[in-house]
């Protein structure tokens, strides 16, 4: 039996971290370089301790409570570090066998996990290559502890966010065990037992041990205050999470069968995982059906998705994986995470933003890559080159995907289009390569439920909604029910509307209008329908200012108080509607977009303003004003004063003025509160407009009944 005195802290692969070298030297990982024979791997090795011996800086003492008290979020890592560990013996041993250097009879290789509640003790035991006492000393010993004073000191401010992606490697048992044993045998001829045992201090013991059959079993004395590992449910739990599709059978207990009115263990072994999970397969021998049914197993509680793509890349780096398009209707948030990152089909995380572009965050499914640098912090992702490639590539897999579906499955895309509709919009607006190539695939729907892609809609429209500047005019509707008066006489004039009633419309018709020449968006109740899409000048109403000024006292004088109001007189013909109420375009647009946070808060904060168009060709229109808009304006009617008149004398007249042109208001206002008429026409464009409510709705119906009834008794 040895004592010796560990003297370096933490795993090579934290010094490489923290040294910018993502856990490699040379572009080998630690693990490469234990597939290096003789010679070639001392080298490497010995290079690699120079280095290590430079940066030794922190007292043995504290390694355990800071591996403690650090990591204490994610303690349950250490289950992924030690099966993943077990499962790599165990693929190197499928390697040596592979190769012919190991000739014998490998047995049935499986990794199993006993737990035994009453003693807290869980083991994970494997028949991989295991280890002869020098190669403990060297991988457990010696390499397993570094710099973790300098890593922790450069990275204290991530601790919490790269823990989770941070291999803590062997030693992660330490923080749920008091104590800690390996017991194992190489699968070397003539190899011996080797038996280490470490109990949470600087100190461990090395010896032999008659242990029969070749690999490894790792023993943890679970740790007081951690005696939730010591239950059957987290370890299910655990190994769920983090085991479900690891490469070789992780067994834990018996499968159990319900007899005699309880649960009993049955004969045949529990085993955890999928060794071969559906991204691992050939696409060609898939079906639609073992998509979904994956699916189904990630994530059972979701509604079927919409599609999948099957992700298979080899260079310049690798990744498999199977992403899925959710159905979004309007949960953005909820629908986010989903995306399980896999390393070596180990569950690393299932938050991968910084490693996909945002907009994919919306999609489900798994990414497999060993080329994603896990232990690094997240930032440090963002510029990792390999994970920019990564992304690039992933972003232009789901652009081919959805194209190659516009071209082969056009009703299907068109029939799953509303669910689709909100992530392209989203991915479109927030990633300028994905919006360059979606412009093709992008559908958009009319109000008579027709889709068309953008192409073939400029070409549906050209001939009708082309202006008289030569502009093509998008016309649309963001709720059909409250605009439905607009939309028919839009229809009604040969128009076609667009539904764009989502919860991103009012930035993707901004986008739209910026990448297409020449085209301009109208909702369909911007404007008129003779002015929505002006085709030649058109005679507007001969008035002069004084009239003008009048007919905007009188209009004024009926409408709510609390909106602004600009009253313009129009020639719509004289069947046309009296009064039609319109929202300008621009500031609509701009106030529902600070709504949503488009961060131009001045229009937000201002009042609605509406435009109150007259048709002054409507015969109740003519009947009404013409006559009172005709009358002398009595402050124009008192004769100016004359130049050389004194102060005192134009004072006199500019005061008389003025209460002339108050009188005047004030006639003008008795005027159109007495015109029961007037006040109705304009209740009733408002009533269009689902602007008339309270009390004005109640005098509303009230007048509307005693009209009618005058008219129908008289
Ligand atoms: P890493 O796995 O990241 O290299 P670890 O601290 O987890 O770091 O392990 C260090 C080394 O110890 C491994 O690379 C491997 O050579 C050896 N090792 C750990 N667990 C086992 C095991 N179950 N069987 C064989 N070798 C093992």
């Amino acid at each position: 039996m040895t004592t010796l005195t560990i003297c370096q802290f933490f795993t090579l692969e934290h010094i490489l971290t923290s040294q910018g070298h993502a856990g490699r030297i040379n572009g080998m990982s630690l693990s490469d370089m234990l597939f290096l024979s003789g010679n070639q791997a001392n080298n490497k090795y010995q290079n690699i301790m120079s280095e290590i011996k430079g940066t030794i800086g922190v007292t043995t003492e504290n390694i355990f409570p800071v591996i403690k008290k650090f990591l204490y979020s994610d303690h349950e890592i250490f289950m992924r570090e030690l099966v993943a560990n077990a499962v790599d013996a165990i693929q190197k041993m499928k390697a040596l066998a592979a190769s012919g250097e190991y000739k014998a009879e490998l047995g049935e290789l499986a990794v199993r996990i006993e737990l035994d509640e009453k003693e807290k003790t869980l083991k994970v035991i494997d028949n991989g290559i295991g280890m002869t006492s020098e190669e403990v000393d060297k991988y457990i010993n010696q390499i397993a502890f570094s710099s973790a004073g300098e890593f922790l000191e450069k990275y204290k401010d991530q601790l919490s966010s790269i823990i989770g992606h941070f291999g803590l490697g062997f030693y992660s048992a330490f923080m749920v065990s008091k104590k800690v044993t390996i017991e194992t045998l190489s699968w070397k001829d003539g190899a011996k037992g080797v038996k280490w045992s470490c109990g949470g201090s600087p100190e461990y013991q090395m010896e032999d041990c008659d242990k029969a059959d070749r690999g490894t079993v790792i023993t943890l004395y679970i740790d007081d205050e951690e005696s939730e590992f010591a239950t059957k449910g987290r370890i299910q739990t655990l190994l769920d999470k983090y085991c479900k599709f690891m490469p070789v059978p992780v067994i834990f207990g018996k499968e159990q069968e319900w007899k005699d009115g309880k649960y009993v263990d049955t004969d045949k072994d529990n085993v955890i995982n999928k060794t071969e999970p559906l991204w691992t397969r050939k696409p060609s021998e898939l079906k639609d059906e073992d998509y979904m049914s994956f699916y189904r197993a990630l994530y059972p509680m979701q509604d079927e998705p919409l599609f999948h793509i099957h992700l298979n890349v080899d260079y310049p780096f690798h990744l498999t994986g199977i992403l899925y398009f959710p159905k979004i209707k309007d949960k953005i948030e909820i629908t986010r995470n989903k995306i399980q990152l896999y390393c070596n089909q180990m569950f690393v995380t299932d938050s991968v933003d910084n490693i996909v572009p945002d907009f994919l965050t919306l999609l489900h499914g798994v990414i497999d890559s060993p080329d994603i640098p896990l232990n690094v912090s997240r930032s440090y992702l963002q510029s990792d080159a390999n994970v920019k490639k990564i992304s690039g590539y992933i972003t232009k897999k789901v652009a081919d995907r959805l194209e190659e579906i516009f071209k082969n499955e056009r009703e299907a895309l068109e029939k799953k289009w509303d669910n689709l509709k909100l992530f392209i919009e989203y991915g479109m607006l927030s990633d300028e390569k994905f919006m360059e190539r979606a412009m093709k695939f992008c559908l958009l729907k009319n109000t008579d439920n027709k889709y068309f892609s953008i192409d073939e809609y400029k070409k549906a429209i050209e001939t009708e909604q082309t202006d008289k500047d030569k502009k093509l005019v998008f016309l649309y509707a963001t709720d059909p029910e409250a605009q439905y008066t607009y939309i028919e006489a839009a229809k009604s004039k040969g128009y076609d509307v667009l539904l764009m009633d989502c919860q991103l419309d009012s930035h993707f018709v901004n986008l739209l209008e910026s990448k297409m020449e020449n085209t301009r968006f109208s909702r369909v109740d911007s404007d008129s329908v003779d002015n929505l899409i002006p085709k030649e000048e058109k005679v507007k109403p001969e008035m002069n200012e004084n009239e003008k000024e009048d007919l905007n006292s009188i209009f004024k004088a009926v409408l709510p108080k609390e909106n602004q109001y600009y009253v313009q007189a129009d020639n719509l013909g004289e069947n046309a509607m009296p009064i039609l109420i319109t929202q300008s375009e621009f500031m609509r647009r701009y106030r529902e977009m600070s709504a949503l946070g488009g961060g131009m808060n001045f229009y937000g904060e201002m009042p609605a303003s509406y435009n109150i168009i007259v048709n002054m060709q409507n015969p109740l229109i003519m009947k009404i004003v013409n006559a009172k808009l005709a009358e002398v304006k009595p402050a124009e009617a008192i004769a100016d004063a004359p130049s050389d008149a004194s102060d005192e004398k134009k004072k006199e007249i500019a005061d008389l003025k003025e209460a002339a042109r108050s009188a005047h208001e004030a006639d003008l206002k008795a005027f159109a509160e007495k015109n029961e008429i007037l006040k109705q026409i304009t209740d009733l464009a408002l009533l269009a407009n689902g602007m008339l409510k309270g009390k004005d709705l109640n005098d509303f119906i009230t007048r509307s009944a005693k009209v009618v009834s005058d008219a129908y008794l008289k």
